[in-house]
């Protein structure tokens, strides 16, 4: 079977040249699922697979918009609609400088797992475009994200395609969307996820992923019969992902020492408090600041700026217990994966979407450590978008403590089926086997009764 897997991706990588992530992320699933197509040949017969690959839609769009000079800009936008296979398309939008159509096909096809996993009916999709909200006024992200809407609003809707946030598109933009949504399709629906709490959103709906990411970190934690306490954990981004799971692991008495963005890191190695907390999210979230300020403010705290001479990042060469990466894709390269082995790291759990490059995973695999994929350890995020799509459909609003527990139940089953699965497979402990195989079982029974579309 190791020829299908080497077959499937020459034609991969012929039909979607120049799309290194889209090329990386389906090979790691495909190395998964040899193991199911030898179990189901229904799923070879019925090429399930190979139309998994294949996104349903992809919609490429202008997006012009004027700045506050008075000039025209055009920016380039996208929604991937992957699957539909059980449930509308779901997944983020990205604003970022680097976004292409390979990175959404990426993302959008981690989703159709993610989303699988996560007990609810949710299909998979992924957008964005390569606008940077740094920098930019509040009146350029409102306008960019109008106009951005004003095409995007003709292939989504409440039971066709409901996007969220992603990296760059946090409240604000999705507030922004979301009035040109309603200004221009007349109807106040639930068409888009991470939603004001005044106007349909959810409750820990800005918390779910990094404190889904946690949950998961504690759940594998429980396997060895330990837990969370205690341990000094390193955390990177400083972005929504990363403040929630300094929250939690807070909460859940761990000591959280790093944070970082694009410029470098911050190393505090008193521990990140709950008051240093609040200033890192005043200056995120509200004065749109850079981490390195955070050095500036509290005495005895470690500054390192991005060296792109150097070959790895010296964040993860820090000695810890546990380490959160929730900032971008390909940021723990095989050098990192190292360094944080012999860092003494034993727990990862995966905030971000594929973090970390295929031999730093075969590194973690190796050594037999906790390892929790991102598509399992971050799909609390769509989790809690699911129970937003939820409320939104019984005009009905959760408190914070029914939202949470479901979250973590959640988070928990996601633990459960990972585990289990990988052991039904004979590859016990290997939460990756075990999360891309229960989730595409999942898709693929789905697709086989619904025939061939
Ligand atoms: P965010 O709020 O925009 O924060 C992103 C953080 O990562 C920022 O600190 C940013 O620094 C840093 N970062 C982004 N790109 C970078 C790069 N190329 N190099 C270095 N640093 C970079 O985004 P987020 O929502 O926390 O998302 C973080 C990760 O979690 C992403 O991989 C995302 O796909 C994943 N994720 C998010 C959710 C969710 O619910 N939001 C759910 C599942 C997975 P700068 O500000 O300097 O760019």
């Amino acid at each position: 079977m190791g020829d299908y897997v080497n077959r499937l991706m020459a034609q991969l990588v012929a039909k979607n040249p120049g799309e290194p992530e889209f090329h990386q992320a389906v090979q790691e699933v495909a190395e998964s699922v040899e193991l199911a197509l030898t179990r189901n040949p229904r799923y070879v017969d019925a090429k399930v697979f190979e139309r998994t690959i294949e996104p349903e839609r992809v919609v490429m769009f202008r997006v012009p918009w004027v700045d506050d000079r008075g000039d025209v800009q055009i920016n380039r936008g996208f929604r991937v609609e992957m699957s539909s296979a059980i449930g509308p398309y779901k997944g983020g939008l990205r604003f970022h400088p680097t976004v292409y159509l390979g990175l959404l096909k990426f993302l959008a096809f981690e989703q159709v797992f993610k989303n699988a996993l996560t007990t609810l009916p949710m299909g998979a999709g992924k957008g964005g475009a390569d606008f940077d909200p740094k920098g930019k006024s509040e009146g350029e992200v409102m306008r960019f994200c109008q106009s951005f809407m004003t095409e995007l609003q003709r292939h989504i809707g409440q039971f066709t395609d409901v996007p969220a946030g992603d990296i760059g598109v946090g409240g604000r933009e999705i507030g922004y969307l979301f009035g040109q949504y309603k200004r221009i399709r007349n109807e106040f629906t639930g068409v888009l996820t991470g939603k004001g709490l005044n106007w349909g959103g959810s409750l820990i709906r800005p918390e779910a992923t990094g404190y889904g990411a946690v949950y998961f970190a504690e759940e594998m934690l429980k396997t060895r019969d330990e837990s969370l306490e205690d341990k000094t954990c390193l955390v990177s981004g400083a972005g929504n992902v990363a403040q929630y799971t300094v929250e939690k692991l807070l909460d859940l008495g761990a000591k959280p020492v790093t944070l970082s963005d694009s410029g470098g890191f911050i190393y505090d190695k008193d521990g990140i408090d709950r008051e240093k907390l609040a200033y890192v999210m005043d200056l995120k979230n509200v004065r749109r600041g850079r981490i390195m300020e955070y050095a500036e403010k509290y005495p005895g705290v470690d500054w390192t700026a991005v060296d792109p001479a150097k070959h790895y990042n010296p964040l993860w060469a820090i000695p810890a217990d546990c380490a959160f990466p929730s900032a971008t894709q390909n940021e723990i390269n095989a050098e990192d994966a190292s360094n944080l082995l012999a860092g003494g790291v034993y727990v990862v759990s995966e905030g971000a979407n594929m973090p970390t490059v295929p031999t730093g995973i075969e590194a973690f695999l190796g050594a037999r450590i906790l390892y929790g994929p991102g598509k399992a350890a971050n799909a609390g995020g769509v989790a809690v978008s699911g129970l937003e799509m939820a409320q939104n459909s019984a005009r009905r609003a959760w408190s914070r403590g029914t939202v949470d527990e479901r979250l973590h139940a959640i988070m928990q089953a996601i633990h459960d089926t990972c585990r289990s699965t990988a052991e039904e497979y004979g590859v016990a402990g290997n939460y990756m086997h075990g999360a891309n195989i229960a989730g595409f079982t999942k898709v693929a029974d789905a697709m086989l009764d619904q025939g061939v579309v």
